[in-house]
């Protein structure tokens, strides 16, 4: 039996055209994306296709539609066996991290894909993309699907979703994932590195979790960073976590007016999510003497997370009413396949 695979259209570069009144490249319709690949109707799998009523640059994108995409999947889970979802790769790692956060007891695909150049320009890599999106969405094994997680497919590689950032403005091969091995690879075959899947328990019935909450903040700490802007970035009255991107394995300047401000916002309830600015490798809280601090204040270990599944994971869990210590507890714990852990100090 063919597979069955749902098409969802949001926008991006993959669907853009010049306007010649701007002179710059704006979202355009479905048709027009698959006027332009003719090969869609050589693909052996019954594609359907459905999307966002008004197709947007993914720089516009945000949480509720997360929410529209999860609810895409959820309301077509049962008749389809694979997603393929159309996005703008500016955001992509975001939306695709918190649909991974999003969509609980997965057995399907959910692949993003993309491209650099719109799929009108000859030289584009859209179809590619595209196609190979497809391809992979439709694989199965034992009537089974061969991947059951979200990923990203860009440029021949396939990526867990919540480990991918995008790298380059310029590159057909925009994404990479620092710190986990590519799921897959388009050559003249397709390869899917079998042990490096997720394999979530079928006992979980699939369902969706839509409840998020924006109320966070997030800090790239640089030397000489005045205490002025500091200051500013924590007067918000609302946020309830600031993810701090700290230096190599979790490290922050040693300033006793900066220490006294993060015990003064930890004590009134504002939970502290450590990350590193660095590509490889993870936060080791104190490891050196420049973190003591964060174990001090019971910051929270984001270990290699990639500051898109950072937030992804941060709306998500601030949606779920958690107590601090669950919270903290949860955000520590791997929950779908997003994180590697290492020795606590
Ligand atoms: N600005 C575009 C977007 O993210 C870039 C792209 O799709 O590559 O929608």
């Amino acid at each position: 039996m063919k597979t069955r695979i749902l098409l969802i259209y949001t926008g991006g570069t993959i669907g853009m055209a010049k306007d010649y009144t701007s002179d710059s490249l704006k979202p355009f319709d479905f048709e027009n994306l698959i006027k332009h690949i003719p090969e869609l109707s050589l693909i052996d799998s019954g594609i359907s296709f459905t999307g966002f009523e008004t197709p947007i640059d993914s720089s516009d994108m945000n949480p509720s539609h997360w929410v529209l995409l999860a609810e895409m999947i959820e309301n077509n889970y049962n008749q389809y066996d694979g997603f393929v979802i159309l996005h703008g790769t500016d955001t992509m790692a975001y939306s695709a991290s918190a649909l991974s956060f999003m969509l609980n007891g997965l057995q399907k695909p959910v692949i993003f894909t993309g491209s650099q150049l719109p799929v009108g320009d000859l030289r584009t890599d859209a179809k590619e993309n595209l196609i190979t999106s497809i391809h992979f969405a439709s694989l199965q094994e034992n009537g089974k699907p061969s991947v059951r997680e979200v990923c990203i497919y860009f440029e021949y590689r396939l990526l867990r979703a919540n480990r991918t950032t995008k790298i380059s403005a310029e590159n057909f091969d925009a994404f990479a994932s620092p710190d986990y091995p590519d799921l897959g690879e388009s050559g003249i075959h397709l390869d899917v590195r079998k042990h490096v899947l997720r394999i979530e328990d079928e006992s979980v019935p699939f369902s969706i979790n839509t409840n998020l909450n924006t109320d966070l903040g997030l800090m790239k700490i640089f030397p000489g960073m005045s205490r002025e802007f500091i200051e500013n970035m924590f007067a918000s009255q609302t946020m309830k976590a600031m993810i701090i991107e700290a230096f190599g394995s979790g490290n922050i300047f040693s300033l006793d007016w900066f220490k006294d401000l993060l015990r003064k916002k930890a004590s009134e309830g504002l939970l502290f999510i450590i990350n590193t600015q660095c590509a490889g490798g993870m936060v080791e809280i104190g490891r050196y003497e420049t973190s003591g601090i964060f174990r001090e204040i019971g910051a929270i270990n984001g270990f290699d997370l990639t500051t898109e599944a950072s937030i992804a994971k941060t709306i998500h869990l601030l949606g779920q009413n958690l107590t601090q210590e669950e919270f903290k507890k949860l955000y520590e714990t791997d929950l779908r396949g997003e994180l590697t852990y290492l020795k606590q100090y």
